[in-house]
């Protein structure tokens, strides 16, 4: 299947979904996670209309910035390692994954202009899965005032890799409850209008729970 086509299929999807729930498809953004595929698959990304572009490692990402530049809206969606934040602080225009202080510290000291951050909180059991427990989320995000280089623009959370429709869809709403729990506390630098959640295989149940910014890489194109 062609990135074109994968593309038309899921925009159907995403309409039915936003359907269901009464939303309007302009509500959601699409990121093309492009973390396995190369320079060329990539051009067909945005080719076919997508800007923003999703990648969880330094090396893809300055690869593929290097290449498209400002053609694209670049997102970093992996865990960042607080060493290597000043390698592509500068190029991002989203992080998905601020989930501690040390990091938040160094994006303060690095970066030249506020960065639109997603605070990560792990709604799930699963080890794999990084991020802030629920119960902490709050402090964090009160903590981040000091630093005016980042702007907390909504939360990100991973859902475990489950047919379980039900254990997905109450991670999703455990972040939704979280993030109006946020809203309430009316910081200006944490505006939490935003919900990163949803790949390829719970992008549906994330748009129906409330998603903002939904990730997708398989789907959309597939694997090198
Ligand atoms: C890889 C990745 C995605 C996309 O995953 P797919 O299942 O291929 O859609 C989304 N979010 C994060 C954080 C990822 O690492």
């Amino acid at each position: 299947m062609t990135v074109q086509g994968n593309l038309t299929y899921v925009r159907q999807e995403v309409e039915r979904a936003c359907r269901r729930v009464n939303r309007s498809i302009d509500e959601i953004t699409l990121v093309a996670v492009t973390k396995t595929v190369g320079i060329e698959k990539t051009n067909k990304v945005l080719q076919a209309g997508l800007v923003h572009l999703g990648e969880n490692r330094n090396e893809g990402l300055l690869q593929k910035y290097e290449y498209f530049g400002n053609k694209a809206t670049w997102h970093f969606i992996g865990s960042l390692q607080s060493r290597k934040v000043k390698e592509i602080v500068n190029e991002i225009d989203y992080l998905h994954s601020l989930d501690r202080l040390s990091l938040a510290k160094e994006i303060q000291k690095r970066a030249m202009k506020p960065i639109r951050c997603f605070v990560q909180i792990k709604t799930s059991e699963e080890e794999s899965k990084q991020g802030l427990n629920i119960e902490e989320t709050v402090e964090f995000i009160c903590s981040l005032q000091q630093f005016d280089k980042i702007e907390v623009v909504g939360l990100m959370t991973m859902a475990p890799y489950t047919d379980d429709e039900m254990q997905i869809r109450s991670c999703f709403q455990m972040l939704r409850k979280l993030q109006k729990q946020v809203q309430d506390l009316n910081l200006s630098h944490a505006p939490c209008t935003e919900l990163s959640m949803g790949m390829s295989n719970d992008y549906t149940i994330a748009i129906e729970e409330g998603a903002t910014f939904i990730r997708l890489g398989t789907i959309l194109v597939g694997k090198e």
